[in-house]
């Protein structure tokens, strides 16, 4: 009788791949997880329970068939487990790295709810498709029949490129527009490389490009060319442009040199990753190196800069929270990841200003305590009087998140609704928005969220264009 493969939960403990050495990983921007070896992938597969009801799977925002594609990779049948894990992920390998996993798969997986450890979801993922390129199983796109019909999509992000790699499989011609000189989104500005190496996303975009897809980089929507203009030229327009806009701070002194935003900080990084020219970081002025960094906020963007700064070579780097560990938004992985680190975190901690001469000397810190919970449930941060102090700082980065950019004004389009937080209006199913054959995904539509969470919007907003465009008006079969 063949052996039984899965199951092994009670007797094989939960791993997760190899950290490289926290000394040794500070030095530089690589990914932090070694990748698993085949057996090691096969043996934590096999640990899946396989549930006739997966909730794995249907807290998965793609809903992957992950059952299957850990019985398969168990079996030692690695092609078929990628085959099932693309069917549903555009981007199945950035996903494997880069989701919260504990709090979507892997935190509803059934075997950890019985305190066995969940399954490693996420890293098999990740080792199934990452060996599909190595071994040249992930194929070209080459539409079966080219159609006439186009679209167009603003915003090279998740969101934009899920959405382009969908409809150019159908046949259908892809122009995406990005301001950016390189397509990717956050994907290649925002996260920084020790989560997410940029060949990754590299290998996704000349996948595309060779495909078909057209990009138009470097061309700022509203600025270079109009948002008329786009509709004019395509049968249809995807809006996935994402959030820019930060969220700021007041208080004396709070306009001083040296106190920067999350954005153009982690930009200028990911930049010099990329070998390029960056003045503000040669200047020193997006630059932590041999500086006392303080970074303000809780959420992963903050625990993308305190890490970005401790290897930027930073004396010392402190982050400041208003709420406690406990109530924070950003994973505990990464928290974990920062402490190790050298990362010290400060909780209960907020800004009420900034000491400066030239530039900044120093945040002043008050002390909070959590009073009772609100409504939602959560505990207010609440002000203790008389406890405040001074936290000395060279670099101050504010990391308190983002909001959208007043798209309707900046492209003069006033018909296109947004909701009472600046969001673009969109059906939930289709995408579709206040305007005829115009759709919006991704972070524009949500609010700052998730890669994964975009590339569903763009995948189903694909769907729907698919729907809209209806029959191929010329349909020719391709070479
Ligand atoms: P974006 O990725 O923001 O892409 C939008 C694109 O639109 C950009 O390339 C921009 O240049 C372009 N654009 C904007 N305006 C215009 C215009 N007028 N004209 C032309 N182009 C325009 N998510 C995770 O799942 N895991 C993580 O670990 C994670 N870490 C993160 C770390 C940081 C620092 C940040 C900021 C975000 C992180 N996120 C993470 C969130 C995730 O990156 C976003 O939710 C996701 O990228 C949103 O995708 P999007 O396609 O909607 O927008
Ligand atoms: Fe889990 Fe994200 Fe992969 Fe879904 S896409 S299975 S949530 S890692
Ligand atoms: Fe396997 Fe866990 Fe999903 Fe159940 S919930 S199918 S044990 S990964």
């Amino acid at each position: 009788m063949a052996k039984q493969r899965m199951l092994q939960f009670v007797t094989v403990a939960r791993e997760t791949p190899e950290k490289r050495d926290a000394n040794v990983r500070a030095q530089d921007f690589n990914e932090i997880y070694r990748e698993f070896a085949v057996p090691k992938a096969e043996e934590q597969a096999g640990r899946c329970s396989q549930c006739g009801v997966p909730y794995c799977q249907s807290h998965c925002p793609l809903h992957n068939n992950i059952p299957d594609w850990l019985r398969l990779t168990a079996e030692g049948r690695l092609q078929e487990a990628y085959e099932i894990a693309q069917s549903t992920n555009t981007f199945p390998e950035i996903c494997g790295r880069i989701c919260p996993q504990d709090r979507l798969c892997e935190g509803n997986c059934v075997i950890e709810q019985s305190g066995h450890g969940t399954v490693t979801i996420g890293s098999v993922e990740k080792f199934i498709t990452d060996t599909a390129w190595d071994m040249g199983w992930v194929k070209p796109i080459r539409p079966h029949v080219e159609r006439s019909e186009s679209v167009g999509i603003i915003g090279a992000g998740p969101g934009g490129l899920a959405a382009a790699d969908f409809l150019r499989r159908k046949g259908v011609q892809v122009t995406v527009y990005d301001r950016y000189d390189r397509a990717g989104g956050l994907m290649t500005y925002g996260i920084p490389g020790f989560k997410l190496e940029k060949d990754v996303v590299m290998a996704r975009i000349k996948q595309l490009e060779e495909g078909g897809v057209q990009f138009v980089l470097n061309c700022n929507v509203g600025e270079d060319l109009s948002f008329d203009a786009i509709r004019g030229k395509h049968d249809a327009v995807v809006i996935a442009t994402g959030v820019y806009k930060t969220r700021d701070l007041k208080g004396p002194g709070s306009g001083a040199a040296g106190i920067v935003r999350a954005i153009d900080y982690l930009i200028a990084s990911n930049r010099k990753s990329f070998g390029d020219e960056v003045a503000e970081y040669d200047s020193g002025e997006l630059n932590a190196e041999g500086k006392r960094v303080v970074v303000i906020g809780g959420g992963d963007t903050a625990m993308d800069c305190v890490r970005t700064a401790i290897r930027q070579g930073a004396v010392s780097v402190k982050c400041l929270y208003r709420r406690d560990r406990a109530n924070m938004p950003g994973s505990q992985r990464e928290v974990a990841n920062a402490e190790e680190e050298g990362v010290e975190f400060v909780w209960l901690a907020a800004p009420k200003g900034f000491t400066a001469s030239d530039a900044v000397e120093g945040v002043m810190v008050q002390r909070m305590r959590l009073g009772a919970p609100d409504a939602t449930g959560r505990q207010s941060p609440e002000l203790i009087e008389g406890a405040d102090y001074i936290e000395d700082a060279d670099l101050v980065i504010k990391a308190l998140g983002f909001e959208p950019e007043d798209i309707p004004g900046l492209w003069n389009v006033p018909e296109l609704e947004v909701t009472r937080w600046g969001t673009i209006k969109a059906d939930f199913r289709t995408h579709g928005t206040s305007l005829p054959g115009v759709y919006a995904v991704g972070d524009i539509v949500r609010g700052a969220s998730l890669v994964v969470w975009a590339i569903r919007d763009g995948r189903e907003a694909a769907e729907a264009i698919l729907t809209y465009l209806g029959q191929p008006a010329a349909a020719v079969a391709a070479e």
